[in-house]
This record gives structure tokens, C-alpha cells and sequence, in this order.
């Protein structure tokens, strides 16, 4: 990992109150982080408001979700004009509890995800095996297949359906604003961290499917980010990893000194 190329993300999933979200922004305020990292937090979409007349600017904010198209009569959804007004500048699209809990499926994440992009807004897309997959030795495919998801919608590497998706998918490809986050699913939450060898693995793997499926260019400069039970006494391990280009991090997000450890791993 290098630092001037490092972002760690914070994703605080649905957690925290007003005085709970306060005291965080607070620590994370006063935290000092390294100046190369790029630093992101993740709130529920109802503190996103609070949080960015709060935070400092030094720290960008992502949503968790957002709509797959315009705004309109969607009952219950947050469109990405929405979070764009805000002050988002980044959504986290496809994570393990979306897809494994709420049942989002690869195509409508990637539709998901240029939709993102051609509003400018960044995406922290995320991939990642269960464990019955990594078991029978499957962990390449399944992460290959929802790079292909993500990828294909942007690049045209799978189907096109219409004029409008193939305008949409070449207007919008700026891997500048696209990072990858490697999260196994067996380790969110979990408490089972993968061990820096087994990340750097799939790390390097998933380098080289897009330097085969997309370009060398844009395999080495893509950050690939590493999430799972990723904690203060783990971080810095995982970090000296060649193809470890940062974090995602659940559970140790909420606490602001340990986040800032998290941040300042790489150094
Ligand atoms: C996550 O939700 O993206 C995550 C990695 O969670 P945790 O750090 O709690 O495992």
C-alpha cells in the first residue's frame, strides 16, 4: 500500500442516534489523519444532513444505497440527485448485507452503479465471497462475476440492451470514481479477519481481471480496498500489503480514535 494512493472508508451501516453521531463527528474532528489518505464516512441517510454541517471537510461522505435511476415515484427510496444536494460525493453500492440480506441481485447493483457515475456521484463498489463459496473454492468466480456486473455496465462487456445504456455506459466511465472494495462475506461483522495473505490474493487477482477486461491503465491506479472485522490491531498488518490500497470498515467506523488508527495505518 502506498499512502498518497490509501482511502479508508467508514461505514456506519444502521447505527447511531443525534447525540451518538454528534460525539463521533467530534472525535473524528480533533482525530489527526495522515494527509495523504482519503477519508471517507458512511452514515445513515438520515444523519447525512447532520453529520455534513458538522464534520470537517477534510473527511468526505458517502450514502449506504441509493436509487437505481432519476427520483420519482419510488416509495421509500433516496435517489442520487438527492445525495448529490446533500454533499455526498460518494455511495457504497453492492455491499454483502444488500445483496445477502435485503436480495439485490448483480445487474440491478450495476445499473445501480452507472447511474452513479453519470451524476458525477463516486462509487465504493463492493464484492465478496461467503464462505460456502470460498469452501468449494469459488472465491475468483464469484468476485470475478460481480466485477463483470459492475464492469460490463460501464464498459460494455456484457449486454446492451439499448441505444440509451450504451450513450449512458460511455459517457460515464471515469474509473477515477469508481473503488473496489473487497469485503468476503464471512468476515463482515464477524469478527474473522481474512489474513493479510488471503486479501492480498484476491487483491491481486481482481487487478488482473481488469487489467485483462478493462486495461492495464486503470488496474494499476483502481484502488482495491479491503473490508472485514478490519480493527485498530489488525490494520496495520493488513496494510503492508502491496495490493492493499485501504479500508472498509464496519464496526470500529463508530469509534472516532480507532477509525483514526485505521487511517493512519499505511504510514
Ligand atoms: C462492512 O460493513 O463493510 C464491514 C467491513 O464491517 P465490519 O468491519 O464490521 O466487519
Amino acid at each position: 500500500a502506498q499512502s498518497d494512493y490509501f482511502f479508508v472508508g467508514g461505514n456506519w451501516k444502521c447505527n447511531g442516534t443525534k447525540d451518538s453521531i454528534s460525539k463521533l463527528v467530534s472525535d473524528l474532528n480533533s482525530a489527526k489523519l495522515e494527509a495523504d489518505v482519503d477519508v471517507v464516512v458512511s452514515p445513515p441517510f438520515v444523519y447525512i444532513d447532520q453529520v455534513k454541517n458538522s464534520l470537517t471537510d477534510r473527511i468526505e461522505i458517502s450514502a449506504q444505497n441509493s436509487w437505481v435511476g432519476k427520483g420519482g415515484a419510488f416509495t421509500g427510496e433516496i435517489s442520487v440527485e438527492q445525495l448529490k444536494d446533500i454533499g455526498c460525493k460518494w455511495v457504497i453500492l453492492g455491499h454483502s448485507e444488500r445483496r445477502h440480506v435485503i436480495g439485490e441481485d448483480d445487474q440491478f447493483i450495476g445499473k445501480k452503479a452507472a447511474y452513479a457515475l453519470t451524476q458525477n456521484l463516486k462509487v465504493i463498489a463492493c464484492i465478496g465471497e461467503k464462505l460456502d463459496e470460498r469452501e468449494t473454492g469459488k472465491t475468483f468466480d464469484v468476485c470475478f462475476q460481480q466485477m463483470k456486473a459492475f464492469a460490463g455496465r460501464l464498459l460494455l462487456l456484457i449486454d446492451v440492451s439499448s441505444l440509451v445504456d450504451y450513450i449512458v455506459t460511455n459517457m460515464v466511465v471515469n474509473w477515477d470514481d469508481v473503488v473496489i472494495a473487497y469485503e468476503p462475506v464471512w468476515a463482515i461483522g464477524t469478527g474473522k479477519v481474512a489474513t493479510p495473505q488471503q486479501a492480498q490474493e484476491v487483491h491481486v487477482a481482481v487487478r488482473d481481471w481488469i487489467k485483462k477486461n478493462v486495461s492495464a491503465e486503470v488496474a494499476s491506479k483502481t484502488r482495491i480496498i479491503y473490508g472485514g472485522s478490519v480493527n485498530g490491531s489488525n490494520c496495520a498488518e493488513l496494510a503492508k500489503e502491496e495490493d492493499i490500497d485501504g479500508f472498509l470498515v464496519g464496526g470500529a467506523s463508530l469509534k472516532g480514535p480507532e477509525f483514526a488508527t485505521i487511517v493512519n495505518a499505511v504510514t
